[in-house]
């Protein structure tokens, strides 16, 4: 799409990901004249310069996080979910629920459930060892020394494509302008901004939102990097037949937080149907080979051409003790990129002195609060706070 040279939007959003679109559709909403641009998923990833964090049918979905803000960001994006599905006429949420288990019976987490619960009035049932679990949920293992805490819908899981795509829906409906190109700097021009794209046009704009997730420090967008951890990730996609999603459809998606030295931190989404036609259950966890990142190359070597099978075997060792029942017909690996920030919480702020702005650093947990974490960053860059019931202090950037 070309855009009129004479044409000054009120904001571009660059990054069409999880939290730019919702930020945009935000944003529209608030000001109008908004405009958001990204690529989309690489056919050819020879082709691309960069890449997500959400090209994947599942992510988990729960309701209790680690504290009172990461839960009400997770309730916040829930609660919008039947809005979002029924007006973009797109599906994206199965709220079957999601079960947690400490490996090592009850931890922090399990500690803070209850008071969270009743503060954020959401349902929860605890499961007092691995007995408990499996008796409860045949098709899960684990030690007796376990303790799982189960959340009811709407937890559950979503498809981040098709979340994607619902909010750019509605942004398209409400008069935004979506482009799909990737942004190759992004400079300061008088009182406005330039921002300039792979295809050699310019867009101009009063205000820029930097949503670009782990590839926000490169491209010119930002005049300070982020003191950004940026690490791969591979998952483990287990195909079953339509017998095991039929024995598995009520199964719960989890969060299995264990560190025995060959895995640690596990999560595993139902069997969803792929892009390529086959149904997967998807499990990943952080493994001692996970490269860190520092240079774009890197970033782009790992996605192009990275060895993220030789992760096969620690990943399918973990599957077999958690579900010895599933039936597997096939393994395959799929490379993906999580970004940290030091704070624990996203970075949602400003980029410089001016209109320049940035929401960024996922932690491996945006997917499900991306809906609430880019309405922060819409009031924020609208309004200079945070939207109802969030302190702007909680998301700070911190810079290299
Ligand atoms: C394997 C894996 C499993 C995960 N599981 C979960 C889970 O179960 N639950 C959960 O809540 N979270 C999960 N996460 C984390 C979650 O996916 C991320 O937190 C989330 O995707 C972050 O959203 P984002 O919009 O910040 O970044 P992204 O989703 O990465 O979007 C950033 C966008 O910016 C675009 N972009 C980059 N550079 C430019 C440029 N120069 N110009 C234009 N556009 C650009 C990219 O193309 C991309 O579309 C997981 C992550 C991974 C990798």
């Amino acid at each position: 799409m070309s855009v009129s040279k004479s044409n000054i939007f009120e904001c571009v959003v660059v990054g069409k990901g999880l939290v730019g679109s919702a930020a945009a559709r935000h944003l529209q909403n608030l000001i109008g004249n908004v405009a958001v641009i990204g690529p989309d998923e690489p056919k050819d990833y020879n082709a691309s310069s960069v890449f997500a964090s959400h090209y994947d049918q599942g992510r988990v979905q729960r309701i209790i996080g680690v504290d009172p803000v990461w839960t009400l960001l997770n309730q916040r994006s829930a609660m919008r979910y039947p809005m979002l599905e029924k007006e973009s006429g797109i599906q994206f949420h199965t709220p079957v629920g999601c079960l947690y288990v400490s490996h090592v019976g009850k931890d922090e987490y399990v500690d803070n459930v209850p008071t969270q619960a009743q503060k954020f009035n959401t349902g929860y049932q605890f499961l007092n060892s691995g007995d408990e679990i499996h008796k409860c949920l045949p098709a899960y293992n684990f030690p007796n020394q376990a303790f799982g805490v189960l959340e009811n819908g709407p937890a559950g899981y979503i498809n981040p494509m098709n979340l994607v795509q619902a909010q750019l829906a509605l942004f398209n409906k409400q008069g935004g302008v979506t482009l799909t190109d990737t942004v190759s700097s992004v400079r300061k021009s008088g009182s406005e901004y330039e921002v300039d794209i792979e295809s050699g046009e310019t867009l101009r704009a009063n205000r820029v939102l930097i949503t670009a997730g782990a590839f926000s420090n490169f491209h010119s967008l930002i005049p300070k990097p982020l003191d950004l951890f940026m690490k791969s990730e591979t998952v483990l996609l287990a195909q079953v037949s339509s017998a095991e999603v039929l024995r598995l459809k009520n199964l719960p998606s989890l969060l299995y937080e264990i560190d025995n030295g060959s895995v640690e931190g596990i999560y595993a989404v139902p069997p969803v149907i792929y892009p390529d036609g086959n149904i997967y259950f998807k499990i990943g966890c952080n493994l001692p080979s996970d490269i860190v990142f520092t240079e774009l190359a890197e970033i782009q070597e790992w996605f192009r051409h990275g060895d993220s099978d030789a992760n096969i075997p620690a990943i399918r060792d973990a599957l077999n003790v958690i579900m010895p029942d599933l039936k597997v017909e096939k393994f395959k690996s799929k490379r993906c990129l999580i970004s940290r920030t030091k704070t624990k919480k996203a970075y949602i702020g400003r980029a410089d002195d001016h209109q320049l702005f940035v929401a960024a650093g996922g932690n491996g947990y945006t997917a499900m609060c991306s809906e609430a974490t880019g309405e922060i960053a819409a009031h924020f860059t609208v309004h200079g706070v945070g939207s109802e019931g969030f302190n702007i202090e909680d998301f700070k950037p911190v810079f290299n």
